[in-house]
């Protein structure tokens, strides 16, 4: 059944819905997205394609690791190559 038809539970808000619950996700994440910050040229791909929303247009851009599920789909649609995933334990904590 496509999401659209179901009639119970909260309404679906697009790309905003997982945001909007308010589950911070950081904690799950086995690696982080690091923007460097030399590469990235503002174009807003990966804020287009992030399906948690958590990463905010700029140049560079910024992402909200609180909420990010460490997917990596940024990395994936960056044109530039200016997002590369890093495991967390040896991330930066400042990153
Ligand atoms: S897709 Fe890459 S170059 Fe474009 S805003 Fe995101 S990080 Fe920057
Ligand atoms: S890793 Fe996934 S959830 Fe985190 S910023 Fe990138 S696309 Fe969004």
């Amino acid at each position: 059944m496509p999401a659209k038809d179901l009639t119970s539970g909260p309404a679906m808000r697009g790309i905003f819905a997982t945001r909007i619950a308010d589950t911070k996700t950081g904690a799950w994440r086995q690696e982080r997205p690091v923007v460097v910050a030399e590469r990235c040229v503002g174009c807003s791909v990966c804020t287009r394609y992030c399906p948690a929303g958590v990463i905010y247009k700029g140049c560079p851009v910024v992402i909200d690791y609180e909420y990010c599920k460490g997917c990596g789909i940024c990395t994936t649609v960056c044109p530039q190559e200016a997002i590369n995933m890093v495991e967390e334990e040896t991330a930066d904590a400042t990153n």
